[in-house]
């Protein structure tokens, strides 16, 4: 009696594990600081929820399109073609309960046994699951010294079959220039890959402005963009994301999609439509927030000498702790109660780094920060 292989290839998501670890310490009455998760530390604006028990009321309440309801794919379309420029219409949307799960959609529908997906180091941990879960093989390329360039170019083989992009990215932060998106344009169209990009962080940017890859010319027709409403919105618990591609990318998705899920659910569903009508004000208020906490920590990270990765975008920073990552956070976690993500978790080459979410408020971050400034000293 044993598992299949292909769940012996991985692990429980590192991110989510610390996070529980956290809070049932929490739980204990341990006053915790809990700088794992990427999170957002908001409600859900009032107007969302408003929508969605409205719905109930309706009588919303039963199975839907399994790709979603077409009130919902006509908006996000919409909003691709105005916010994006990318020439989207209905039939190349799907919505899917969270972003994770559009990811995991496509690269089961994409990905064959051997195939070889690029992923940058480092990466979100759950690329690498789903490309083994699939049967595909990881190949991690390296960023330049700024984490404004990789060699993708030279990683590309005859089994490369997609590249996953990240902009905003977790756990970097960094948010990629229109250079590098346009040399990971020119390689997908001359050795005809797939790019999944994953944008979720689209609109939570501080320094830089955001391109679409699949806005690209020759792009449209290769590029599977990932996208949601957990970290825009404050929604992570609803399970609401969608992902945008090739009509013929999005039927096979929706395969999956009806024979596992059928469909997010009902209410959630026109929960997601108004906060796309009518979200953006909260939305501005919280990449606000955001920016103060990132610079009041930034300060900190220069005065303690700590290098970073640039943090631009999305609620992150990667930093250099100049020692064993693992042991950091574990010493950190077990004397000071501070919860913090390793390096290790995101790629290959960051043993010494770790990575941070300011998804909490300021006053958790002043306590984060004498309490590091403790530990390291
Ligand atoms: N992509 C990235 C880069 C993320 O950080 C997350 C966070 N979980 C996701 C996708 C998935 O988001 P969702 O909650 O919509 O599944
Ligand atoms: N994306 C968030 C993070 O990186 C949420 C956890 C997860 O889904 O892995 O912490």
């Amino acid at each position: 009696m044993r598992v299949a292989r292909r769940v012996e290839s991985v692990k429980p998501s590192a991110t989510l594990r610390i996070s529980s670890i956290a809070k049932q310490l929490a739980k204990e009455g341990k006053d915790v600081v809990d700088m794992s998760v990427g999170e957002p530390d908001f409600k859900t604006p009032q107007r969302i929820i408003d929508s969605a028990y409205k719905a109930m009321n309706e009588g919303k309440v039963f199975y839907t399109p399994t790709k979603g309801i077409p009130e919902l794919l006509n908006a996000i379309a919409e909003k691709m073609r105005k916010e994006n420029r990318v020439d989207a219409t209905a039939e190349n949307v799907i919505v899917t309960p969270g972003a994770k799960f559009a990811i995991y959609e496509a690269i089961m529908a994409l990905i064959d046994e051997g195939d070889e997906v690029i992923l940058l180091d480092p990466s979100w941990v759950s690329y690498e699951a789903c490309v083994l879960l699939a049967g595909g093989k990881v190949v991690w390329v390296p960023h330049n010294e700024d984490f404004s360039d990789a060699p993708i170019e030279d990683y590309v083989t005859q089994k490369t079959k997609m590249v996953i992009i990240n902009t905003p990215s977790n756990p970097l932060g960094v948010v990629y220039g229109k250079d590098f998106l346009k040399k990971v344009r020119d390689l997908a169209v001359e050795k005809d890959l797939f790019v999944m990009a994953d944008e979720i962080y689209e609109k939570i940017i501080f320094e830089g402005v955001h391109y679409s890859l699949a806005s690209f010319d020759g792009m449209f027709e290769r590029t599977i963009t990932i996208n949601g409403f957990s970290k825009t919105y404050s929604m992570t618990g609803w399970r609401i994301g969608y992902a945008v591609a090739p009509k013929w990318i999005i039927e096979k998705m929706n395969i999956i999609q009806s024979h596992s899920v059928s469909h997010p659910t009902s209410f959630v569903q026109f929960a997601a439509l108004e906060a796309l009508k009518n979200g953006d004000e909260f939305l501005k208020q919280m990449v606000l927030e955001f920016k103060a906490r990132r610079d009041m920590i930034t300060e900190k990270l220069e005065e303690l000498g700590i290098r970073y990765a640039p943090p631009k975008g999305a609620f992150y920073i990667f930093m250099n702790v100049g020692r064993d990552g693992d042991e950091f956070c574990e010493e950190f976690l077990k004397k000071e109660f501070v919860a913090l993500t390793p390096g290790s978790a995101f790629g290959v080459s960051f043993g010494n780094w770790v990575r941070l979410s300011y998804a909490t408020s300021r006053e958790r971050i002043s306590e984060f920060l004498r309490r590091l400034e403790r530990f390291i000293s």
